[in-house]
């Protein structure tokens, strides 16, 4: 069998994965092709430093193509997640950006992984960096803060983040602790408005001025859009026109750094999910994959996604109509909120296609009632999206 990015068996299409696999578990296909452009899009076209938030799909061979395309800076929450990344890529930059840490996977990110750049929302935990580091040194703390709500499927400021009244004041502490500073904030993930991130630009700008103290990083998050069906939000280019316009109204030292921590935009459409149905009862298709694993966020976020009836064996009915999709844990809310519209004679034993499956599937997915999606290949064959 041939072998492509990080060893993972590749194949020319999903049909030949089907031939040679037949599988009854789950697969990710991954198109590497499609994450290196889509990395690529973001280094060439974002007005600034992209980080790649690695919760959202930390899988080795994601990884090696955002890497391969250029990516060498990554938003890491955890210390798995850095030692992950690290272990495999010793040269990439990590950055900290969890507001809330253990003291000791700072103590431990700072003395074995040499990390530089951590954030905070709250003056107790610059104290438990200055505790564990011995203070700043050339090292950044970025003051994560709220900014307006916009359009997005999932709020994050309700959780993290100072007010920006309250903001100006922990950007002179840091300061004064001798850290080089910075000012992020996250609009919120699937964030369908350009202008959310231009406000929180404005807020940023606003909070920098008040604090009056040099500022070198200004960190607009994650929360660019990916398409779904029923949801095509703006192009990304927008959205980098809007921070570009919002940031270059600026009075900031010359020197500071614009950065972007995309993960759902640079990785969805990299991956498809290839499931069998293991029986059909009316128009109920019941299947291998669930909100449990990998389509958690079907539910959670209301998400439709692209799918496709493949069976190589056999001619498939030129007449669809909607089946409703059940997963396979004994829960009864294990059932994706959309229907799938499939060819009427779907059945037993066939495969569906599911696209745009690459971000929050495998990094979401529980081992609940045994079932759990692992096997991931390389498929050639362009990405499975949405119908425009
Ligand atoms: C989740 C997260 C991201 C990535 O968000 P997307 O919506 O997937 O782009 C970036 N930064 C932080 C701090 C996050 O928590």
């Amino acid at each position: 069998m041939k072998k492509s990015i990080a060893n993972l068996p590749s194949f020319a299409t999903v049909e030949e994965v089907i031939k040679e696999l037949r599988p009854g578990y789950p697969v990710y296909c991954l198109r590497p092709e499609e994450l290196k452009r889509q990395a690529k899009y973001f280094l060439e076209s974002f007005p600034g430093r992209v980080l790649y938030a690695v919760k959202c799909n930390p899988h080795r061979a994601v990884i090696q193509a955002l890497y391969d395309a250029g990516i060498r800076h990554f938003d890491t929450a955890s210390l798995a997640e850095i030692a992950d990344v690290r272990e495999s890529f010793p040269q990439a930059d990590c950055y900290f950006m969890h507001p809330v840490k253990a003291r000791a996977s700072i103590q431990t990110a700072h003395q074995v992984y040499n990390i530089d750049h951590y954030v905070i929302d709250d003056a107790k935990e610059l104290q438990k960096i200055i505790d564990t580091t011995g203070g700043g040194e050339g090292r950044v703390i970025l003051v994560r803060i709220v900014t307006p709500v916009h359009d997005s499927q999932y709020q994050l400021s309700d959780k993290f983040g100072i007010s920006a009244e309250e903001a100006p004041e922990l950007l002179r502490q840091v300061h004064d602790a001798h850290f080089q500073t910075g000012v992020a904030f996250h609009v919120g993930s699937q964030c369908r408005s350009p202008q959310a991130f231009s406000d929180g630009v404005k807020t940023a700008l606003d909070v920098i001025a008040e604090a009056n103290v040099p500022v070198h990083y200004l960190d607009v998050g994650g929360g660019f859009p990916a398409w779904y069906e029923d949801d095509q939000p703006p192009p990304l280019e927008d959205y980098f026109k809007s921070i570009h316009k919002a940031f270059e109204d600026n009075s900031l030292r010359r020197d500071c750094v614009l950065m972007c921590e995309p993960g759902r935009a640079m990785v969805a459409s990299g991956c498809s999910l290839l499931v069998q149905v293991q029986l059909r009862k009316g128009n109920k298709l019941y299947i291998n994959d669930g909100i449990y694993q990998s389509l958690s966020e079907t539910l959670a976020g209301k998400f439709k996604l692209p799918a496709r009836l493949v069976n190589p064996d056999r001619e498939l009915s030129s007449n669809s109509q909607d089946f409703t999709i059940l997963g396979p844990t004994c829960d009864s809310i294990d059932v994706l909120p959309e229907p799938f519209h499939l060819p009427d004679d779907a059945d037993e034993g066939d495969w569906i296609e599911i696209g745009q499956a690459g971000a929050y599937t495998n990094s979401a997915a529980t081992r609940f009632n045994g079932f759990f999606p692992e096997t991931f290949v390389s498929v050639d064959a362009p990405p499975l999206l949405p119908t425009a």
